[in-house]
């Protein structure tokens, strides 16, 4: 792998790399990669493997080569801490003033030198108080900020600047292309060579980055945004003309919601996430009071546009200005494009788009997703980069890279393949067991819950059971509860990393979850020795994305369950299925509990794909081997 990727980084091009697990890829593009003595950037998928190449690789291999070279990561701007956010606190305004985390991101402020928020432990990830204090690029006052030179995400972008290897992630590439033309947005340096580790997820990121959103959340932190600047006394509002415009913009946010939610999903429950397709029809039912939220954000607009005049002699007589234009034309333009997009989203007239109505929780979100983002990885990676390297674990389908090569939209590329160093034949048994019904069915989840109680007494817990659906989740997760002994983690329950602390922390746990545990989670050793899956990962296609995708595929004479849906589902089996053989020592059993791998003609595809583990149907097989 690293002579394929100095051979392309000399002569340029594109790579498309899969190498299995345990083969030390990062190494074998770090290396070539900086032995080049360009910059390079390299994007991964998570901000774990950021860390791991910065914190562990980059020091290693700084040892090893002998060559002076510099290394940074760069995150989105709201993994930052916001200096002046921080000092307004200090001096008493704000909404989080007597917040029970201030003091500990006070305290951390004095010594930390990057200002990540990864370094603060101690702060729960899905903490409120951090939006308080983090650099987004909505509330920055760029250039104006009396802060701008020791802010840690101008450092962040001169230390980048100067850096031989920039490491980021996908969300940050691809938000940084989204926002180019924006002075605020996050900003990589100009480089020529890009390697995109964990590159089967660059699809899915792209189309999150690619599109336009308005929800009730970001209405909502407007309004609280504008409402911020009066109480803090940043503007006078005498004759209580924002406090209205305010009030108005909240009712009119308030009656538009509720109207989509109604048009999307009528007066009925929904499940907790669920995303609803929208059509200029189903739209249709909210023009009046989407054309009522959009003249209440026009008034918050051209109030604000006005304001820095009426304010400018104090600014200038107090003798100080803590970019208080700057705040207050940020508020005017932010209104000014939740505006835009609200427009563009309501009219959901390009073809080129897919538009939904999301239900998340409380939240109410109203999207354009692009159908094909080939055009966007061709013009964000393939033509502005001399050398890219696409990489994973996970790339090719039926043992060819055509899936991801039509994905992604490249035809020009050179190809390596090289297996997993892990000895599948004595790390690994598959489990496939006999007689389970059609997922389908009513009783499958019984059976399910039936096989897994049955599985995890052999391998005495130590197992992920993932799921494709929260409802199997937790029928599974009842039954289990009653008959087995083993602690039980449910996603959900707490966040993510709290979950893997307390599965490595807590012998013979068992963890239930859904498609986020599928990827990117690493447990070596005996802790994880099972990875149980319930059915085959397939999108759902009533999932408007997905419904779009395949629309698009039967337009053009394709076959969207066998060019799309089967390659995209065996990518995300191979995934989870990846988590088991995490190391050479590493041992246990996969499970894969749908019957549609044997019974259907496509099942074949998915056997052929999966890790080349001795095939087993009894779970006597599965006592043998634990008790080897
Ligand atoms: S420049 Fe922006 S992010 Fe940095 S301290 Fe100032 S307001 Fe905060």
């Amino acid at each position: 792998m690293a002579a394929a990727v100095a051979r392309i980084f000399e002569r340029g091009g594109v790579l498309l790399a899969e190498a299995g697990t345990g083969t030390g890829k990062t190494l074998a593009y770090l290396v070539p990669a900086i032995l080049n003595r360009e910059r390079v950037l390299i994007s991964t998928g998570t901000k774990n493997l950021q860390e791991q190449i910065f914190f562990k690789d980059i020091p290693a291999l700084r040892d090893a080569l002998g060559i002076p070279f510099t290394a940074t990561y760069m995150k989105g701007r709201a993994n930052y801490l916001c200096l002046h956010k921080l000092d307004r606190l200090n001096e008493g305004v704000g909404m989080a003033v007597n917040d029970v985390f201030l003091p500990i991101v006070r305290e951390w402020a004095i010594r930390t030198e990057t200002g990540d928020r990864a370094e603060l432990e101690d702060l729960p990830e899905d903490v409120g108080f951090w939006s308080e204090v983090s650099a987004t690029a909505e509330t920055c006052l760029g250039t104006e900020c009396p802060r701008y030179d020791d802010c840690f995400v101008t450092q962040m972008r001169q230390r980048a600047a100067a850096s031989d290897v920039v490491i980021v992630n996908h969300h940050l590439l691809c938000a940084d292309a989204a926002v180019r033309q924006n002075a605020y947005g996050e900003v990589i340096p100009a480089c020529s060579r890009v390697i995109v580790d964990e590159a089967h997820q660059i699809e899915d990121i792209a189309t999150q980055y690619f599109g336009y959103s308005l929800s009730n959340y970001r209405i909502d932190e407007l309004a609280r945004d504008v409402e911020r600047v009066v109480t803090a006394g940043i503007v006078d509002d005498g004759n209580n003309e924002i406090a209205r415009a305010v009030e108005r913009l909240r009712d009119h946010s308030q009656a538009f919601f509720s109207d989509l939610a109604f048009a999307h999903r009528g007066s009925g429950r929904v499940k907790s996430e669920e995303r609803v397709r929208a059509t200029p029809e189903s739209l249709g039912q909210t023009r009046e009071t989407a054309a009522e939220l959009s003249g209440a954000l026009d008034v918050i607009e051209s109030t604000f546009t006005l304001l820095p005049k009426i304010r400018q002699n104090e600014v200038d007589t107090d003798g100080r200005d803590d970019g208080i234009k700057e705040q207050i034309a940020a508020l005017a333009r932010r209104a000014g494009e939740v505006r835009d997009e609200l427009r563009v989203l309501q009219r959901a007239a390009d073809d080129a788009y897919v538009y939904f109505v999301e239900f998340r929780g409380r939240g109410i979100f109203l999207r354009a997703a692009p159908i094909d983002v080939s055009t966007i990885v061709r013009e964000l990676l393939l033509d502005r980069m001399h050398t890219t390297v696409l990489t994973s674990a996970t790339l090719t389908v039926d043992g060819s890279f055509d899936y991801i090569r039509s994905r992604l939209g490249i035809r020009d590329a050179a190809e390596v393949r090289l297996p997993s160093e892990f000895n599948f034949e004595e790390q690994a048994i598959l489990y496939l067991p006999r007689r389970m019904p059609d997922p389908r069915s009513d009783n499958f989840a019984t059976a399910a819950g039936r096989e897994v109680i049955e599985i995890l007494k052999r391998t005495r817990g130590r197992a992920f059971v993932l799921f494709t659906s929260y409802a199997t989740l937790r029928a599974v997760q009842a039954i289990a509860e009653m008959a087995l002994d083993y602690p039980i983690l449910a996603q959900g329950a707490a966040p993510r990393s709290q979950l893997l602390k307390q599965f490595r922390a807590r012998p013979h746990s068992v963890l239930f979850a859904t498609s986020s545990f599928w990827q990117g989670v690493d447990v070596v050793g005996d802790a994880l020795s099972c990875v149980i899956i319930d059915k085959l990962p397939f999108a759902s296609p009533a999932d408007p994305i997905t419904a779009a995708r395949i629309d698009a595929i039967r337009a053009c004479g394709g076959d969207p369950f066998g060019e799309y849906q089967v390659p995209l589902a065996i990518l995300a089996l191979q995934q989870g299925l990846g988590r088991l053989i995490r190391h050479r020592r590493d041992r246990g059993v996969l499970a894969v509990l749908d019957p549609r791998l044997r019974t259907k003609g496509y099942g074949a595809r998915f056997v052929a794909s999966l890790p080349p583990a001795p095939l087993v149907y009894d779970l006597s097989a599965v006592e043998a081997f634990f008790s080897d």
